[in-house]
């Protein structure tokens, strides 16, 4: 007998006239009228410094959301001290009364709180309303609600036992503190990457991105509204190298759950291993990192669902996501009605702040990622390699915005074919249409990283052919669909190679990571 999994968050339209929009609306325009003061959550208190640094909206960055209170060093040591004490209580409390935390996290998020955090990923990471909804209700709620699940059914899952021996197993938290990096991308990734090793019985260290704190914000008021005890995920706002300085050089530091970029991630094994016989465990390290993700067609795909999923996949939230359609190997045959219907497509589609909802297209986080695309987009132009088909264009004056971009290359190894740009640029190759077993170890040898691909393809044996041949090089595979939007209990997300250690977000795999299990064999 098992007790059904719960069901994922519907997702809410927000359709003119909807109660949803008018709440959202009015949540944008609160938040908009209002300079707030954002702290770090240490223990019970909020600790505000005098180093203050502004937030403002990517795509309106003249205008003040508030500041957040930059920490130093000796807040990390505050922390991890508060965390620790914290972590003999927490860890005594029966699992159901974790969950029942969470769960009420959830249902803050899913009711009374949906639209402020909408807004406040919208504003602050310049989200449109829909790209909100799947994330900061749907995605973290989703995370929420069905970890507890998980937590149920790993603590069910328990040995045989024999005559006279009876054999048991306890998940019992790690021995020490959970360290939780999150990116600026997804504030459901931003909610989950703490909460999940806090809901396994461990103490959190969390430092969001500084450019996604408006939303972290919120999700701290939440967890505490929740029940959450003091001291159990403490944010701090602190410049990562100098919390890693403090972090990773601690005795108890047990783990890492991170998600970001693949150099710092490898900085961070690097210095973990550098300090490793200064732990009391063998640290966990947990991360997804970066991605070069392929859509590949076969001469048999259905051109309209091939465009639209390149344009989804590759710009929508601005291609800021790991799992972005950032490359497309495209047969000769579909190449002119599928380029038409892209243009077709992106003629329609608008670009402007979040607060327009017909906005399909946002801006891009910061001037630094807006600096690195355009260069990219740049590079381009310049070269004789390339030929930009749509897009091209950026103006940075009143936010961050960069045009849709999509550069067809005419050699497979073209830079933009094979470095991740975490911004809305697409780069099409396409190949001569009876080439396609060819053009499969292409795709799998000119980028260091395997976290999504999807396979366009009506032929069964293509399909296969892909399925098989592919099979290292994405975490995560779609048939006949974009690369982005894994849903929590349906398609358990992450990538190996160079983008992470594959122990996919939202699933019992993932929570394994964050227990350290006893076995007990009693004699009777
Ligand atoms: N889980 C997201 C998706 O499937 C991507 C997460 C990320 O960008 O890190 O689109």
């Amino acid at each position: 007998f098992k007790v059904p999994a719960a069901k994922n968050e519907p997702v809410k339209s927000y359709a003119p006239g909807s109660s949803e929009r008018i709440e959202l609306k009015k949540a944008l325009a609160d938040a908009r009228s209002k300079v707030i003061e954002i702290p770090q959550y240490i223990g019970g208190e909020e600790v505000f410094s005098r180093n203050k640094q502004k937030v403002t909206p990517p795509h309106d960055h003249q205008h003040l959301l508030g500041y957040f209170h930059e920490g130093s060093a000796s807040d990390v040591t505050k922390a991890i001290n508060v965390a620790l004490d914290a972590r003999q209580k927490w860890t005594s409390l029966h699992w159901e009364q974790r969950a029942a935390i969470f769960l009420k996290a959830a249902d803050l998020i899913a009711g009374p709180y949906r639209a402020e955090l909408n807004a406040a990923t919208m504003l602050g990471q310049s989200k449109n309303a829909y790209q909100a909804e799947i994330d900061s209700a749907c995605e973290i709620i989703d995370f929420l609600r069905l970890n507890v699940n998980f937590m149920r059914d790993i603590y069910e899952e328990q040995p045989i036992s024999s005559d006279g021996v009876w054999n048991r197993m306890e998940y019992r938290p790690l021995e020490g503190f959970v360290f939780a990096i999150t990116p600026f991308n997804f504030t459901a990734i931003a909610g989950n990457l703490p909460a999940a090793p806090a809901l396994m019985g461990n103490v959190v260290l969390w430092k969001p991105a500084f450019t996604q704190v408006y939303a972290a914000n919120v999700i701290m008021k939440v967890f505490k509204e929740a029940g959450l005890p003091d001291g159990v995920i403490n944010m701090i706002l602190v410049d990562g190298p100098i919390a890693g300085d403090v972090v990773f050089k601690h005795a108890d530091f047990a783990g890492i759950h991170f998600t970001g970029s693949t150099k710092v991630f490898q900085t961070i094994w690097k210095t973990i291993g550098e300090n490793i016989t200064s732990y009391k465990s063998f640290p966990r390290i947990v991360g997804e990192t970066g991605g070069k993700d392929f859509v590949l067609a076969h001469k048999s795909a259905d051109p309209k669902a091939l465009a639209t999923g390149l344009i989804r996949g590759a710009f929508e939230y601005q291609g800021q996501k790991c799992s972005a359609a950032s490359r497309a190997y495209i047969p000769s045959n579909l190449w002119e009605e599928v380029k038409s219907l892209m243009l077709a497509d992106l003629e329609e589609i608008k670009m402007g702040p979040v607060e327009d909802f017909s906005n399909f297209v946002n801006a891009v986080i910061d001037e630094k990622s807006f600096d690195k695309i355009a260069s990219y987009i740049e590079g381009a132009k310049d070269s004789a390699d390339t030929e930009i088909i749509a897009g091209g264009t950026y103006n940075k004056e009143k936010g961050y915005f960069i045009q849709p971009t999509i550069i067809q290359a005419f050699k497979p190894d073209y830079i933009t074919l094979c470095e991740e740009i975490f911004g809305p640029v697409l780069t099409v190759y396409i190949y001569e249409e009876d080439n396609f077993e060819q053009i499969i170890p292409v795709i799998d040898s000119t980028s260091p990283y395997a976290l999504t691909g999807a396979i366009f393809a009506n032929d069964r044996y293509a399909i296969q052919y892909a399925t098989d041949h592919l099979v290292n090089s994405a975490g995560n595979f779609y048939i006949n669909d974009k690369p982005t939007g894994a849903v929590v209990g349906q398609q358990p997300f992450g990538g190996a190679r160079s983008s992470g250690t594959n122990d996919k977000a939202g699933s019992v795999l993932n929570l394994l990571r964050w227990v350290s299990p006893r076995a007990i064999k009693e004699t009777l």
